[in-house]
C-alpha cells in the first residue's frame, strides 16, 4: 500500500502490524484480532479515512460518549462498520445511544456493569431494530476505584443474570488495565479477564455459549493483551495521534 508518514493510512498499517507480529509471537492467527478504532474526539472525516485504509470488513468503530456517538453517526452509518460503546452508559442515555447505535445497523453496548443497567438496556431493546443487540460485560480488573466496571469475582454472578435478559446477547467482556509500563501487572489483569470469559463461557448457564470474546489492549498494551488473549483490541492514539487534553 502507499504509506506515507504522518498519515492516518500509514499508522494504521504500523498498528497492524503490531498486531500480526504479536498474533505471530504468541502463535495466534491474525485473524483471531479485530481492531476497533477508538474514535473520540476525532471528527467524522477522519474516521472515514481510517476506515478507508483498513482491509475492507475488519475494523470496528468505538465511541466513549453518548454524546459523540449521536452527534458522528449520521456521517458514518454508510460505512456499515460495527459502531461499539465503549464509555460508561447512564441510564438517561439509552434510548439516544439505541437511536444513534441503529443507524450504524451492527452495534454492541460494551459496557455493561451492572444487572440494573442491563435490565434497562433489555427492555428497551426488545421488539426494537437492534432486537437482539451484542453487548459485553466490563470487568475492573486493575482494582482503582476510579475505574468502571464490575469486580472479577462478582462477573460471573452479573453474566449469569445478563444471559438471562430478553433482547440482549452476551459476546464477552472487556477491560482496561492499568497504566502500568510493567508487563507482569498488565499481563495478569489480562488473564484475569480471560479467566472470568472463561469460567463463564463454561459454566454452560442459559446465554453464555456466545460470550468469547475478550475486548482488551490499547495502544500502550495491544501486545500484552494479544498475548492473553486478546480477540479485539481498542486503538486511539495509535492510530490518530496524541488526543488534544
Ligand atoms: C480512548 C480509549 C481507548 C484507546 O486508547 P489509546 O490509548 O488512545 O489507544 C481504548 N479503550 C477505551 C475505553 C478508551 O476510552
Amino acid at each position: 500500500m502507499l504509506s506515507m508518514p504522518d498519515t492516518v493510512a500509514y499508522a494504521l498499517a504500523r498498528v497492524q502490524e503490531r498486531i500480526d507480529s504479536a498474533c505471530h509471537a504468541a502463535g495466534r492467527d491474525a485473524a483471531g484480532v479485530r481492531l476497533l478504532l477508538a474514535t473520540k474526539t476525532q471528527p467524522a472525516d477522519v474516521v472515514r479515512e481510517a476506515v478507508a485504509g483498513a482491509p475492507a470488513g475488519t475494523v470496528l468503530i468505538g465511541e466513549n460518549r453518548v454524546q459523540e456517538l449521536v452527534d458522528k453517526a449520521p456521517a458514518l452509518a454508510d460505512l456499515g462498520v460495527a459502531a461499539h460503546l465503549i464509555g460508561p452508559l447512564q441510564s438517561n442515555k439509552i434510548n439516544h445511544a439505541l437511536r444513534a447505535l441503529a443507524l450504524h445497523g451492527h452495534a454492541c453496548v460494551e459496557t455493561i456493569d451492572s444487572l440494573a443497567l442491563a435490565q434497562k438496556l433489555s427492555a428497551r431493546v426488545v421488539g426494537g431494530p437492534l432486537d437482539p443487540l451484542d453487548v459485553m460485560i466490563q470487568v475492573n480488573v486493575s482494582g482503582e476505584e476510579s475505574k468502571a466496571g464490575v469486580a472479577p469475582d462478582r462477573a460471573l454472578d452479573l453474566a449469569h443474570g445478563v444471559g438471562e435478559l430478553p433482547g440482549l446477547t452476551l459476546r464477552g467482556f472487556m477491560t482496561i488495565a492499568s497504566p502500568t509500563r510493567d508487563e507482569g501487572t498488565a499481563r495478569a489483569e489480562f488473564a484475569l479477564l480471560r479467566g472470568v470469559r472463561d469460567e463463564v463461557a463454561g459454566s454452560g448457564a442459559a446465554g453464555t455459549a456466545q460470550a468469547q470474546e475478550l475486548s482488551m489492549g490499547m495502544s500502550r498494551d495491544l501486545e500484552w493483551a494479544v498475548a492473553e488473549g486478546s480477540t479485539i483490541v481498542r486503538v486511539g492514539s495509535a492510530v490518530f495521534g496524541a488526543r488534544p487534553r
